[in-house]
């Protein structure tokens, strides 16, 4: 077996934990990149790997994101992911949540959970049962916290609007032309916002009915999953999986800015430069999609409400246009100043 500080990904992480609980049957990761800030914070994934190193992979490049994130959401918190490898059929029981709950407790709040893909605010609930490290539970209305995806939309429509102003030049959504790859939670709200304000939305997902009822709700036109990358349109807004852009897909893009929440879009750091030279303004992800990450974080430390998550969230179009700026005057890709600024946050610059 490899040992974690070998793997390409291991990239200076202050601790990677290994778990079992062989009652309940956890196995369980829980990476921290960087305390640097404060508390690691990043939710935990719940997902069949059919080789238990990819379970680490992914947690090591989650967490690092994750210190980038808060690092440039403003949050006084580190960065750190949990994944609990699940059976093939994913069997999830109130014995293996708890069991995941004492792993986090044993850390002694350097890592703090919410949820991630395959976890929901009933999860957290369980999880709670056996620490108090853990966010993104269940929150009285007005209140900081509870699921989210409804505030990472928010943010994301927010980022929208700020590409759209760049790369369109246009200070509305109205008329203008968006391409949204997948309408879950993030992408499904976004298209909402969007529709609100009259834009113009092109809408695909992997599950087509899906797609074809919110096109219908929404007076959106869905196309199958497979064309949306290529539509010709003013923005693309990746609101599914990771790893999107690469050499193909960055090559046959038909957008002026690509502006969405799914996580770790860029497939490699040289479609970093790809997408620069393509002259597509591009928004970096962990800065477009922290409004999730801000709604739970402010819940866990009890500081503010739903006003104060809302005007951290309205801060995102603000670094985005920072960055932006810097890419512009220095020539370098939006990707690569957004990833020196955060890594001058953490101590690392
Ligand atoms: P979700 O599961 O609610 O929605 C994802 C949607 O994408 C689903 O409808 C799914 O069918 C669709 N999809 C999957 N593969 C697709 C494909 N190839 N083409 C088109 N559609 C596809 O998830 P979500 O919470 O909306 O998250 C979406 C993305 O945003 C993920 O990358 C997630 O990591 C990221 N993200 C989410 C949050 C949050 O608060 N929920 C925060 C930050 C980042």
């Amino acid at each position: 077996m490899t040992a974690p500080w070998a793997y390409p990904d291991f990239d200076e992480h202050e601790a990677v934990h290994l778990f079992r609980d062989a009652a309940s049957g956890l196995t369980a990761v829980i990476a921290i990149h960087s305390t640097h800030l404060g508390p690691s914070a990043g939710g935990a994934r719940f997902w069949h790997y059919s080789d238990p190193a990819d379970a680490i992979t992914d947690a090591l490049r989650l967490s690092r994101g994750m210190s980038f994130k808060n690092a440039m959401a403003g949050l006084p918190m580190g960065g750190g992911k949990g994944v609990i490898l699940a059976d093939p059929k994913r069997t999830k029981t109130p014995e293996l949540l708890a069991a995941f709950g004492r792993s986090i407790d044993s850390l002694g709040g350097r890592y703090v959970t919410a949820e991630d893909v395959g976890m929901t605010d009933a999860d957290m609930v369980a999880i709670a049962s056996t620490t108090r490290h853990v966010s993104g539970l269940p929150v009285a209305a007005g209140s900081a916290g509870g699921d989210p995806g409804p505030t990472t939309a928010r943010g994301v429509y927010l980022g929208v609007l700020a590409a759209i102003r760049r790369a369109v030049g246009r200070d509305s959504a109205a008329g203008v032309h968006v391409a949204i790859q997948g309408v879950g939670s993030v992408g499904g709200g976004l298209a909402r916002l969007l529709a609100k304000d009259g834009a113009k939305l092109t809408i695909a997902d992997a599950d087509d009915r899906r797609a074809r009822a919110m096109a219908a709700e929404l007076g959106a036109i869905a196309v199958p999953a497979n064309e949306i990358m290529t539509v010709e349109a003013d923005v693309l807004s990746p609101c599914a999986l990771g790893a999107i852009l690469d050499e193909r897909s960055i090559e046959r893009l038909r957008v002026a800015a690509v502006a969405g929440g799914a996580n770790n879009q860029l497939a490699t750091p040289a479609d970093a430069d790809r997408i620069h030279a393509r002259n597509i303004l591009y928004a970096p992800d962990y800065v477009i999609n922290a409004g999730g990450i801000i709604n739970v974080v402010l819940e866990y430390l009890g500081q503010g409400d739903r006003a104060e998550v809302d005007a951290r969230v309205g801060q995102i179009p603000g670094r985005l246009e920072a960055i932006w700026s810097e890419s512009d005057a220095s020539r370098v890709p939006a990707a690569v100043v957004a990833d020196r600024m955060a890594m001058k946050l953490i101590g690392r610059g």
